[in-house]
């Protein structure tokens, strides 16, 4: 578990700058939600913290390690995604397993990590189904799952619930968060649902044109829109 820095954060397209000098402290522990209307640059930013998209300018410090030059893999960062589908040839034990297997862990090893995420995700007797049995919350938490086992020091979500329905996605929130605060792991979730945002966050950058425009609690977000 680990602090984030980004210092001065800059991506630019040949069209058009995607992000534009985001400089953020998130606390270790801290659930931070980047909120904003599509296209602000929310996901490439969030790309950038995880290693998929090459800053123009900056710096992503994690921990107080310069990670900018790191590979995904070096970072030691989970990412979900809004459509994070899952293996369908696989159960939900494989599929957790998988990037341990990647990884070269030993078999026991690998046993009681899938066993502990599948009861951390509470899909504990659902160990061998596959996806086609699986509800959208439920797979949801399956690429959650293969995201915790691998223990990340940071969690980012990018609009991990705008697939599901409203319920799904209501009962879904709160229970994200509460997994959140019992791993205690920092965590950054994109949404361009203010609701979620407001419900879910310690606190909440509001992305605008590539820009953090404002950052907050929910309470002050609230009051100063
Ligand atoms: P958001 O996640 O808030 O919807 P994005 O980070 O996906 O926003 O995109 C921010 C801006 O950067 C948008 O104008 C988008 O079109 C542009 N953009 C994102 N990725 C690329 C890319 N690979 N090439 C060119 N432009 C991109
Ligand atoms: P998300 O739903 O996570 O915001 P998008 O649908 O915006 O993702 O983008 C999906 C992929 O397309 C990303 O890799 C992003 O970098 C790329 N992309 C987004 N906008 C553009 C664009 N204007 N030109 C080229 N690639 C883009």
């Amino acid at each position: 578990m680990s602090d984030i820095r980004l210092e001065q954060l800059t991506k630019t397209y040949a069209e058009a700058v995607a992000v534009e000098a985001v400089t953020l402290h998130i606390e270790e522990g801290e659930f931070y939600a980047l909120l904003g209307p599509s296209g602000c640059g929310k996901s490439t930013t969030l790309r950038m913290v995880a290693g998929f998209v090459k800053p123009s300018a900056g710096r992503i410090v994690i921990g107080g390690e310069d990670v900018t030059a790191l590979p995904p893999e070096k970072r030691d960062v989970g990412i979900v995604f809004q459509n994070y589908a899952i293996f369908p040839h696989m159960t939900v034990a494989e599929n957790i397993a998988f990037g341990l297997k990647l990884r070269k862990r030993s078999r026991m090893e690998i046993d009681t990590a899938v066993k502990a995420a599948v009861a951390q995700v509470g899909l504990t007797g659902f160990e061998d189904r596959y996806q086609r049995n699986l509800s959208g919350g439920q797979q949801q938490r399956v690429a959650l799952a293969r995201v915790l086992v691998t223990r990340p020091r940071i969690l980012l979500l990018d609009e991990p619930l705008s697939a599901l329905d409203k319920a799904l996605r209501e009962e879904m929130k709160f229970w994200i968060k509460s997994l959140q605060q019992e791993l205690g792991i920092t965590t950054i979730y994109v949404t361009h649902d203010q609701d979620e945002a407001l419900t879910m966050s310690d606190r909440i950058g509001v992305m605008r044109g590539g820009r953090v425009e404002q950052s907050g609690t929910p309470t002050q977000i609230y009051e100063d829109p």
